[in-house]
């Protein structure tokens, strides 16, 4: 990993707006006007999985809530208002999961050490190893059983969506909100739909 000198970024930031300008002179005129994102996405803070980086995206184009170990708590008033904002305001219909393999949040809650306040948070996930234990339990290689454990929280907090009441408003209301569940892997860069690789689509709308 490079270490940056924090100002590099402040020239970096010259460099690309001269770049994009180059490119397209009235880009900021057209930001400005609003954004009309495609989806909302719910990452992991971890500075390696860079979501609009990793996934090409363009500014206004992801309304993005990052937290550790890609969340969702139905007590966490951040999330839920990120959540609440993109469907009811922005018009949002898709909404993505997207978590990593080799996420130091969840492997923190499978070992289970003490970590202090950050307990309280992996507490969520936790939840996860327990509804799990059988088929985790199942798994012999524990990195293996880490990439499912990471899979199954991604799983997990799609269904944490489903049971806000921001989810089951828009449901009623005849809102098609669409579901995905992707993970991130580090050693090939690329984004897996657990959607597709567990063929689980009646389960995810
Ligand atoms: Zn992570």
């Amino acid at each position: 990993m490079c270490s940056t000198d924090i100002n590099q970024y402040l020239e970096n930031n010259k460099n690309w707006v001269n770049s994009v300008l180059s490119n397209d002179k009235e880009y900021f005129d057209d930001l400005k006007e609003g954004q009309h994102p495609k989806a909302l996405l719910l990452g992991c803070s971890d500075s390696r999985v860079s979501p609009s980086m990793v996934l090409g995206s363009e500014l206004g184009e992801l309304f993005i809530h990052r937290n550790i170990a890609n969340v969702v708590s139905h007590t966490d008033l951040n999330f839920l208002s990120v959540m609440q904002f993109a469907v009811e305001n922005l018009g949002v219909k898709d909404i993505i999961v997207y978590g990593h393999y080799g996420c130091g949040g969840v492997k923190a809650a499978y070992e289970n050490n003490a970590n202090g306040l950050i307990d309280n948070w992996l507490a969520n996930i936790k939840d996860v190893i327990r509804h799990h234990k059988a088929e985790l339990n199942s798994v012999v290689d524990e990195n293996e059983r880490l990439n499912r454990l990471v899979e199954l929280n991604v799983l997990e907090q799609i269904e944490n969506i489903k049971q806000t009441s921001i989810y089951r408003q828009a449901i009623e209301s005849g809102i098609k909100l669409k579901l995905y569940a992707w993970v991130f892997d580090f050693n090939t860069g690329l984004v897996i739909d657990l959607k597709k690789k567990y063929k689980i689509t009646p389960s995810i709308t």
